[in-house]
């Protein structure tokens, strides 16, 4: 399937049926729907870019480049998740099944479990152990189309722990390919030595000279902050946003998914790359997004997984938001770790049309991880992240869910996974 040339830079993806051309992000409103299909299609990519798109019989003779056949199948950029609790340790089933007893998420919460539970283990894990346990999760993801995962600490509740973290997501890029972008996730839950000390923990946690540290050291780019009924306060959540500013970090936040209490409306204010869940947001929360250009980032898994109403995403849309889609894969409300499902969850369940979830899991998803001028699309000088799938069209994928449709995934140039030729 691949004519290898040794010392090659430049390899030509060629006989590829459909090229689904995703425009660079954030794309909003009608323009997620409008994705270029280039039929009959080759893809050239020299030192590990786009260098040319375009009709397979028009395509660049490139001297002593190498080739690879798309066999017909549709070719899409590299799927990118673009909120995950990637590391965590820990089983939590036990949860899973008192949920379906009856039991509610805050009460479980409530009585020592959910966040606190999963902080107990990483606390107890060293940096090694954590890589261990994520390496496979990752494996998977890329065997899913994902070239590009959103990683968060928030289970250390305590600087070291949450250092701890970050270092295990510095840790598992060095070890695969997927491209990592790391979050300090500076306020989960409270910890249980914290109890009505919220304040206190806010300080401890948006400590300049740590937020400094993490900025410094490259551990981070994100802070992220969960505003909610049951979490954090807007005043809180706002605190910890200057800081994190100030020491050079930019703005995430877990915003409106058990209740309206604002934290859309700050997301805006503070001009957060991303505001994600979004379950409860009203008209204002939209605005404010809006205007400041924030990405919605809805996670359909994490209401699936709950049984609990999801957010309306269709109504983002038509307000001309650009949204983005990511799995929230986490071990307390969310244990789904493949994106192409999550994918089908808002074909079915949020209305979205193919192209708009193919667009948020792409080019908007870069939006919301401020990697948008490299990366989530198909345009020359972009990172030749492909993913080859064994489909004719988009609809054919989402009319089929739960079938393994990824052949091949390209990061970077580099042919990172091939689905054995049997069927699995
Ligand atoms: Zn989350």
């Amino acid at each position: 399937m691949t004519a290898r040339r040794p010392g090659s830079n430049s390899l030509l993806l060629e006989q590829i049926g459909t090229l689904l051309a995703v425009p660079p992000g954030p794309l909003a409103g009608p323009r997620m729907r409008q994705v270029p299909a280039i039929h009959d299609a080759a893809v050239l990519i020299r030192d590990g870019r786009i260098a040319w798109f375009g009709p397979g019989d028009q395509a660049p003779l490139d001297e002593g480049s190498d080739t690879l056949s798309a066999g017909g199948g549709c070719v899409i950029p590299g799927l990118i998740d673009p909120h995950t609790h990637i590391p965590f340790i820990g089983d939590r089933s036990g949860e899973f099944i008192r949920r379906l007893a009856g039991e509610s998420y805050l009460s479980i919460m409530q009585a020592g479990g959910g966040i606190r539970a999963t902080a107990r283990a990483v606390r107890n894990a060293t940096l090694d152990e954590l890589v261990t346990a994520n390496l496979p999760r990752l494996q998977r993801m890329l065997q899913n189309g994902v070239t590009r995962v959103e990683c968060k600490s928030g289970y250390g509740l305590a600087p070291e722990h949450e250092l701890k973290q970050l270092e295990a997501i510095r840790e598992l890029a060095r070890r695969q390919p997927i491209d990592l972008e790391a979050t300090y996730l500076a306020a989960h839950t409270l910890p249980e030595e914290y109890e009505g000390r919220a304040d206190e923990f806010i300080e401890l946690m948006a400590d300049p000279r740590l937020l400094s540290d993490i900025a410094a050291r490259g551990l981070a780019r994100f802070c992220d902050v969960f505003c909610d009924r049951g979490a954090f306060t807007v005043e809180q959540a706002r605190r910890l946003m200057e800081r994190a500013i100030a020491a050079g970090l930019r703005l995430k936040v877990h915003a409106d998914e058990l209740a309206q209490i604002g934290a859309s409306h700050l997301a805006g204010q503070m001009q957060a790359v991303s505001a994600d869940h979004l379950e409860c947001i009203d008209q204002a929360g939209i605005m404010a997004l809006k205007a400041a250009g924030t990405i919605a980032v809805v996670l359909p898994g994490t209401s699936f997984y709950l049984g609990i109403p999801h957010c309306d995403a269709r109504r983002l849309i038509e307000a001309g938001l650009p949204v983005a889609l990511a799995t929230d894969f986490n071990p307390g409300s969310c244990m789904i770790e493949s994106l192409p499902w999550i994918m089908n969850i808002a074909c079915c369940q949020l209305r979205m049309l193919p192209n708009e979830v193919l667009t948020a899991c792409t080019a908007n998803a870069a939006a919301a991880l401020a990697v948008h001028r490299r990366a989530g699309a198909i345009e020359v000088g972009f990172d030749a992240d492909l993913v080859v799938l064994d489909v004719t069209s988009l609809d054919e994928w989402f009319y089929t869910p739960g079938r393994p449709r990824v052949r091949l995934v390209i990061k970077a140039g580099q042919v990172v996974f091939r689905r054995p030729e049997h069927p699995v």
